[in-house]
């Protein structure tokens, strides 16, 4: 493979952008791709291969974006490339059933403690937006809870005080969500039991569900306190409301159980996508049979999609999670826990103040000596600091995302090599910041 790790030159990724800002709004399809809030020129890719990423301006990188969370297994991975070959050589859409979705709906279930059937959907966003729609029509309630910083996609019930790209640019709440809509989100904080009892205290028989990241990814990296998840489950099931574990990007991310199997806490309902989807768009909800079949054509409510559960979707997901044996989650483990120990003694070396949080092979950097448990201590990140060592990690050749509320992923192929150069690369933006 070409080009030599670390970026050396960007002007043709200058030229690239310039171009793509005439006909896509700030020349992206997603935002934080722009690389606005670290003021530099995007990086245009060329190909992937494994751990690695390869630029139109010849540059390589050791990549710990995987996609924003998808190619836990890399990129380009040899067996889902066949396999999607192959499916895609007898056509790529039918609209009508295939035994695929049965073989990955099968899969679902299995390993996920809570889904006893699942819905096939085509993003993240689509399965927290059908999840709470699933929610509001099964209890015949309104109001919905999320949390501070967490980002459940961009449906408009769920862009309140989000995280991700709404954190990372610094925007008020989106305009374009109608006030009626906006009134019957609650949003609390992160890992704050009490404010979720006081809320239940006041608007009880009104909340439909509540919605978490069971690992909180969109603010950085946030772990569930112990307890945290285990009250909401008992404060829902008090009052009637249905807990949903948006597991876009802890499933099969951090266990091949999810979080839910991590942490032993069975949801109602839980949302998947990214891993699920190997590379390819897809999202999934799913949960008790009961509440499942309120879905049309069992029920009445109404959930659809031209190219939800489509072949090549189906396959590249199912190849992914077939390769996701316990020796992978092992090997994910020990390489994360190596790169989170090279970093902490990295930044008491370098004497800067650093938080790594971690769980599993999602892993987060925050510049603050605060523990960060919610939105409001990740905001207490310094991120000049944080912009400053991006660049310098971007130089070294490790491609990380472009905002101090996302984290890095590790994955199934990245190598011992590697996580030393990271670290070292690490070492070296530290002591230059
Ligand atoms: N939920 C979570 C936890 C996510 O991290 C994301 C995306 O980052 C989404 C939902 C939305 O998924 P998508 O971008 O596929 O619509």
């Amino acid at each position: 493979m070409s080009g030599n790790l670390g970026r050396h030159g960007d002007e043709r990724s200058r030229q690239a952008f310039e171009q793509a800002k005439k006909v896509l709004p700030g020349g992206v399809n997603s935002p934080v791709r722009a690389f606005k809030s670290v003021g530099l020129t995007p990086i245009y890719l060329d190909h992937g291969a494994g751990s690695r990423v390869y630029d139109i301006d010849g540059n390589q990188y050791i990549d710990y974006v995987g996609s924003w969370g998808p190619l836990i297994m890399g990129h380009a991975h040899p067996e889902v490339v066949s396999a999607l070959q192959e499916t895609a050589s007898k056509g790529t859409s039918f609209g009508a059933p295939t035994l695929l979705e049965t073989k990955m709906a099968e899969l679902v279930a299995e390993r996920v403690p809570s889904i006893d059937i699942v819905r096939m959907v085509n993003s993240g966003t689509e399965a927290t937006m059908s999840a709470i729609r699933l929610a509001r029509g099964y209890t015949g309630r309104s109001k919905i809870m999320k949390f501070e910083g967490s980002y459940h996609g961009h449906a408009d019930s769920l862009l309140i005080k989000a995280g991700s790209g709404v954190a990372t640019l610094g925007l008020p709440d989106s305009p374009g969500v109608p006030e009626g809509v906006a009134a019957n989100t609650i949003a609390v904080p992160y890992n704050d039991l009490a404010s979720v009892q006081l809320a239940f205290e006041r608007f009880g028989d009104e909340i439909a569900g509540v919605i978490v990241e069971p690992i909180a990814g969109n603010m950085g990296v946030v772990p569930p306190l112990p307890g945290f998840l285990e009250g909401l489950r008992e404060i829902t099931s008090r009052y009637g409301s249905l807990l949903i574990f948006d597991e876009v990007m802890t499933g099969f991310r951090v266990h091949i159980h999810c979080a839910q199997g991590r942490y032993r806490v069975t949801p109602d309902l839980t949302c998947l996508g990214k891993v699920i989807g190997g590379g390819l768009p897809v999202g999934a909800y799913g949960g008790k049979r009961e509440i499942m079949e309120q879905i049309a054509p069992t029920g009445p409510i109404y959930q659809a999609g031209t190219l939800s559960g489509n072949p090549l979707a189906m396959t590249a997901g199912y190849t992914t999670l077939s390769l996701l044996t316990p020796e992978v989650y092992n090997r994910l483990e020990r390489l994360s826990a190596r790169l989170e120990e090279g970093f902490t003694v990295n930044a008491q070396e370098a004497g800067i103040p650093c938080r790594i949080n971690r769980v599993g092979s999602m892993v987060c950097p925050f510049f603050t000596s605060d523990e960060v448990v919610n939105y409001e201590t990740a905001k207490s990140s310094d991120l000049e600091l944080f912009r400053r060592y991006f660049a310098a990690m971007i130089t070294a050749g490790i491609n990380i995302a472009p905002s101090q509320f996302e984290g890095m992923f590790v994955s199934g192929v990245h190598t011992e090599e590697d996580i030393e150069a990271t670290i070292e690369a690490h070492r070296r933006a530290l002591r230059a910041l």
